[in-house]
């Protein structure tokens, strides 16, 4: 099947990191479900820009790390749709904290957000993509998750869940034709980072070698790539976007 008559889902595609993916995969012709939970105005702004880009997308409201919401609404862009041939599961929340004092709520929060989400979302998309015998499924995972950061388990530790996780996936699911890979996205310009004080960003961009913060764009460039046809050799791998800060 030709990249134009394909079908993605990216979840988060409202803002940020998602909403640049959602632009470039309708660059490439896809046709895209623009997830989002609770900013249907931004989400209505990336439906725009998907447009504008010259395909067509649908938005598809629920909560990632609601179980029976993520079944639901998922059986349904199928049975509307026919098809997904594309995951991007990049929705994604912090909740920062020094360990000592970090409220369990905000372990599971983010764990479920981050993590148990791209398990609920691929688990609803899986059957249908080893059907078609062709399916990407692309984690937004990150550097955090491989170097650790102060302030962040929770959010480490769901990131680097999501590595193990594409390992996994990769192996069960290469013999047909599906394959799993993440990005690790160092320091990007969105809502997330927005908050960081002035000099905060300043010390960070001191540990960049390219001497600047990403932007969302950068990641959708490398989404692009591994959700396309020119990335078939390549599964259960994790490609880091982040300046040269981290060289595994
Ligand atoms: P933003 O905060 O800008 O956007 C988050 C997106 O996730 C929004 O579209 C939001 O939807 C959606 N979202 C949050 N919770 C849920 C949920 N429960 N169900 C459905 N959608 C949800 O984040 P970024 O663009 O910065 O980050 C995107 C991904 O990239 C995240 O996984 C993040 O961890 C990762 N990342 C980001 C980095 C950065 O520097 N920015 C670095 C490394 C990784 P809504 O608009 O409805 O709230």
């Amino acid at each position: 099947m030709s990249e134009d008559r394909r079908i993605a889902l990216v979840t988060g595609g409202s803002r940020g990191i998602g909403r640049a993916v959602c632009v470039r995969l309708a660059r490439m012709g896809m046709r895209v479900g623009i997830n989002f939970v609770s900013r249907p105005e931004a989400a209505e702004e990336t439906l725009r820009l998907v447009r504008e880009a010259g395909s067509e997308g649908f938005l598809a409201p629920f909560d990632v790390a609601d179980t029976v919401a993520v079944q639901d609404r998922i059986k349904a862009i199928l049975d509307q749709e026919g098809r997904i041939d594309v995951l991007i599961n990049n929705a994604g929340i912090t909740r920062d904290g020094l360990m000592a004092r970090m409220a369990e709520a905000d372990w599971d929060a983010v764990l479920n957000t981050n993590l148990k989400s791209a398990f609920l979302c691929s688990k609803a998309v899986m059957r249908t993509m080893m059907k078609q015998k062709w399916g990407r499924i692309i984690h937004i995972a990150s550097v955090v998750g491989c170097m650790g950061n102060a302030g962040q388990v929770n959010y480490a530790a769901a990131k680097a869940g999501l590595t193990g996780l594409a390992k996994s996936m990769a192996r069960e699911l290469a013999s047909r034709g599906v394959t799993v890979n993440c990005i690790a996205p160092g320091f990007i310009v969105t809502d997330m980072t927005a908050a960081l004080p002035a000099e905060v960003q300043d010390s960070l961009k001191a540990q960049i070698p390219l001497g600047m913060l990403g932007t969302p764009d950068d990641v959708a460039a490398a989404v692009a790539f591994l959700a396309s046809e020119d990335s078939r050799y390549i599964t259960g791998q994790t490609l880091h976007v982040n300046g040269g800060m981290f060289m595994p």
